[in-house]
């Protein structure tokens, strides 16, 4: 466990200068980026010794997962956002316990999302996680038809839209990664432009372990890194 601590403190503190780095890069600055942990798989032990070191935002993948931790997370210091896939039966275990949910992909679960926040009288914020590579096996809704869900989930009660979230093909150099985040980049600000009302374009969520930083170069304001932190995940625990 010790020898873990260190080399989280150590991986930290390297993602936090490689942050800063492409931050000033692409003309911006350190605080213009959110870097969240992806903490699948991670005990709490780990994920609050990270929050010790400044981390302010974690994001889980699962639901069963997510609840079988929650009560052990350091939540006075850190933001809890979901990112992973999400089914519409499961909405009413997560919605009063996370502050985003990333990987909202039709109009059936943003519905879910507005009746489960209406219920119980919150705002839930969500980022449209965006299928960029129109890969068939990946979750996320297709680029062609993104103006179109927005324009139907946009006056659902008790949601806002905070922007959009996307997970890559994956690419086998940085030069091949980086036109799918330049091809959201754009979207994301095509969608900027068009001020459709109750749709905010804050958070374009991209980027991970292998390539946020090229992410950050091509526009990314929040990156998601889980092994580059953590180390590799064991998914027998
Ligand atoms: C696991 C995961 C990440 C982080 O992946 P790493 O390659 O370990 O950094 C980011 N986003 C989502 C949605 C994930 O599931």
């Amino acid at each position: 466990m010790e020898r873990l601590f260190t080399d989280i403190e150590y991986n930290y503190k390297t993602i936090e200068e490689r942050i800063s780095e492409a931050a000033l890069k692409s003309g911006r600055k350190r605080e213009d980026i959110t870097f969240l942990a992806a903490t699948k798989t991670v005990d709490a032990e780990a994920i609050n010794y990270a929050i010790s070191l400044g981390l302010k935002y974690i994001g889980e993948n699962r639901v069963q997962e997510m609840l079988s931790k929650y009560d052990k997370y350091d939540l006075k210091n850190a933001s809890l956002q979901f990112i992973g896939h999400l089914q519409s039966n499961k909405v009413r275990q997560i919605v009063d316990k996370v502050d985003l949910i990333q990987s909202v992909d039709s109009v059936k679960l943003a519905k879910e999302v507005s009746r489960q926040s209406e219920k119980r009288g919150i705002n839930s914020d969500i980022l449209v996680e965006v299928n960029i590579g129109h890969e068939e096996s990946k979750s996320g809704i297709d680029s062609d038809a993104l103006v179109e869900l927005l324009d139907e989930i946009k006056d659902f009660p008790n949601i806002s839209v905070k922007g959009l979230m996307c997970i890559p093909p994956i690419c086998d150099t940085p030069q091949k990664i980086c036109k799918f985040f330049d091809k959201m980049n754009n979207i994301f600000i095509d969608i900027s432009a068009k001020n459709i009302d109750n749709i905010s374009m804050d958070i374009l969520s991209m980027g991970m372990s292998a390539d946020y930083y090229e992410a950050i170069l091509s526009g990314a304001n929040m990156v998601r890194v889980g092994s580059s932190l953590f180390g590799a995940r064991d998914y027998q625990v």
